[in-house]
This record gives structure tokens, C-alpha cells and sequence, in this order.
């Protein structure tokens, strides 16, 4: 399948619609889940067009990860997690729900389970906060 502009995040990164972004630069946004399965779910989203790791250009793969890793090692700052899940879903059966490669950075607390995958909406002012808080540690 080929990749479709008209995607939620490929309409954040043409500014069509808002986010509680963190960090941003010429190849990649990174950004707060407003649905996020903890507190502090981040996704960095590189701007290359493409649908999933399927399609993905192996230098934006390769560009994109040494950012993974900062934002991994900012958000387990800003948060004081025990530890950070990674996670990218490549087509619907395997979890994906919006067709632009992006990497969930998911901050995981001792004793504390993992919420579903796409649950509630986070409140505004708690994203805005933690968007603050870890760009201010990138
Ligand atoms: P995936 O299932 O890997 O395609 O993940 C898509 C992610 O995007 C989910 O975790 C959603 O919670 C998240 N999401 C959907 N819409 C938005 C939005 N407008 N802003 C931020 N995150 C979103």
C-alpha cells in the first residue's frame, strides 16, 4: 500500500492541525500522545513520507534512531520512570492506526501495567507540561 498524505500526522507536520510538540527540526517532529498508554508516551515522527518501517528510507531509519534514543533518555528524566518501552507498529493486524512512520517512546513505572494501546485522552495541560519537561532535558 502506498503512502496517503491525508493521515492525521502527515497533517501535523503540515501544521493543519495542532500538538503538544517537544522537539522539532528538519527531519523529524517529536510530539506528546494525546492518547497515551503512560504518562509521558512520546512519538517521534520522522518527516520523510513514508507509510511504515515497510517503505521507510534505510537513511531516515538511520537518522531517526540517535533521536529515539535522546528522546528515550529525556522522557525517563522528565518522568523519574524505571523504565522506557519502544514501539512501532507496521499495518492494521499488527497494531498500526496511523499510516506515517513514527516510534512510540512509552515511559514505564515499576509495579505500574501498561494502558491500552489508542485509551483515553490526556488532559491538555498535563501534555503541555510534560512536552516542557522533556524538551527541556533534550
Ligand atoms: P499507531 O497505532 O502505532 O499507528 O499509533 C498511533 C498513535 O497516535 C496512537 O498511540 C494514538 O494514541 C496517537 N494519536 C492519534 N491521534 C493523535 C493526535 N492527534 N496527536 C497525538 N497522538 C495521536
Amino acid at each position: 500500500m502506498s503512502y496517503d498524505p491525508s493521515n492525521i500526522f502527515g497533517k501535523i507536520l503540515r501544521n493543519e492541525l495542532p500538538c503538544h510538540k517537544v522537539y522539532e527540526d528538519e527531519s523529524a517532529l517529536v510530539m506528546m500522545d494525546i492518547f497515551p498508554q503512560s504518562r509521558g508516551h512520546v512519538l517521534v515522527i520522522p518527516k520523510a513520507a513514508s507509510r511504515n518501517l515497510f517503505d521507510a528510507d534505510p537513511a531516515v531509519l538511520a537518522e531517526v534512531m540517535p533521536l529515539v534514543q535522546r528522546v528515550a533518555i529525556a522522557a525517563k528524566a522528565a518522568t523519574g520512570a524505571d523504565g522506557v518501552r519502544l514501539a512501532q507498529f507496521n499495518e492494521t493486524p499488527a497494531g498500526q492506526t496511523v499510516f506515517h512512520l513514527h516510534f512510540h517512546v512509552i515511559p514505564m513505572y515499576e509495579g505500574v501495567d501498561l494502558g491500552s494501546h489508542g485509551g483515553g485522552k490526556a488532559d491538555d495541560g498535563e501534555l503541555a507540561e510534560l512536552a516542557q519537561e522533556i524538551a527541556a532535558r533534550l
